[in-house]
């Protein structure tokens, strides 16, 4: 199959990306490989809230529907995903894995586990859920407790009566922490120390701030990073209730893992389970064969798309891909970019 335009992931940067391609005219499809619309909203854990309210959770041209409490959970976002999709008409195939992508003359091809496809552009928006990020610890395999990744994570109900550690500093470490202190003894361990945003303060300051840096960036001032940032802890109702339990004291990184526990070589600690809320990387195992990675480095963007590849955008990965471009209204402003350069190129080219 042919397209101008091929979108590889379905979650809310690819249907942002879908949004600005339909405007400009362009021929285009999306691939996802999930059975739903949804992206990886539908896989976070159930009591997942929102750390802004919904006016600033928005995608291109339509609003994320308000939430009757300040933050909404997790399905709002699912369902308000699935009404965009179908508001714009997406042309959102799934369930299609996209096993790999090559050049080809003119473009690049795309192979999935069903049909391929042949494109002058591709707009990668794989997100980073599939691929949760281990960190290597002394003793892993030794640790004769349960060890759970956040992207595991549902309900607090496994952990009750037990001990257990709580590893990462940031909102997914914080957010599980406190609802399984509730049921169980909570250790939390974090390699530094925690930034807790003031109470009256939500998500909407860390859009803010990154805002701020995306207009300093586009009129060539230089980077100077900001107050806060999205990895700060935002006191979302179950934490401030943990705060209030006394539960959220962080603790030094330990050095090794033990059969029954931690050490850090001086001191040990026994533990049941450990919850790793250590983050994720991009899927990009499907551009393997593009071999981007430079010397070994990682791959460098140059603006919008890949250096030495002016028609292969990454959309929605992180500050990587553009401020804030991993949160719902930050990743409009990336995918017109991304859009608008591809448009650009296809007068120039048509002329
Ligand atoms: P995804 O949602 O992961 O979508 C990518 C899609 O591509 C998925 O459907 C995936 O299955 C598919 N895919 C992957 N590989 C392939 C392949 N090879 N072939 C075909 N399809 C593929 N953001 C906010 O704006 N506000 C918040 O309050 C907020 N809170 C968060 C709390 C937590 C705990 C977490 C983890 C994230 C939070 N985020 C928040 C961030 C946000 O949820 C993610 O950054 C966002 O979902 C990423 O969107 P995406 O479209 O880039 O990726």
């Amino acid at each position: 199959m042919t397209s101008e335009v091929v979108v590889i992931g379905g979650g809310q940067a690819g249907l942002a990306a879908g949004y600005y391609l339909r405007r400009a005219g362009l021929d285009f499809v999306v691939l996802d490989n999930q059975t739903h619309a949804g992206g990886s909203w539908q896989d976070y854990w159930p009591s997942l809230h929102l750390f802004s309210p919904a006016e600033y959770s928005r995608l291109p041209g339509w609003p994320m529907p308000p939430w009757h409490n300040r933050f909404p959970p997790a399905s709002h976002v699912v369902d308000y995903l699935r009404a965009y999709e179908k508001k714009y008409e997406l042309p959102v195939r799934r369930p299609v894995d996209v096993k790999s992508v090559q050049r080809v003359e003119g473009g690049y091809r795309i192979d999935t586990d069903g049909e391929s496809y042949e494109t002058a552009a591709v707009i990668n928006a794989t997100g980073t859920w599939s691929r949760p990020f281990w960190p290597s610890y002394p003793g892993m395999r030794e640790f004769g407790g349960t060890q759970l990744h956040a992207a595991h994570y549902r309900t607090p109900d496994m952990f009750a009566g037990k001990r257990v550690g709580i590893i990462g500093g940031g909102n997914s470490a914080v957010q599980i922490l406190a609802e399984v202190s509730a049921v169980a003894e909570t250790l939390w361990f974090t390699n530094r120390e925690p930034r807790f945003l003031p109470d009256d303060v939500d998500g909407r300051v860390l859009f803010d701030v990154a805002s701020d840096r995306a207009r300093a960036l586009a009129s060539g001032q230089r980077d100077t990073g900001g107050v806060a940032g999205l990895g700060d802890i935002v006191m979302v109702p179950p934490v401030r209730d943990a705060r209030d339990r006394g539960v959220l004291r962080a603790r030094p990184m330990f050095t090794a893992l033990t059969a029954d526990g931690v050490t850090d070589g001086d001191t040990s600690e026994t533990l049941d389970a450990i919850v790793w809320c250590t983050g994720f990387r991009p899927a990009l195992h499907h551009l393997r064969p593009l071999h981007l990675h430079a010397d070994g480095a990682g791959i460098v963007l140059n603006g919008n798309h890949v250096r030495g590849e002016p028609t292969l955008m990454f959309l929605g990965y992180g500050d990587w891909t553009g401020p804030a471009s991993a949160t719902l209204i930050g990743v409009g402003r990336t995918a017109r970019a991304a859009v608008d350069t591809l448009s650009r190129r296809g007068k120039v080219d048509q002329s």
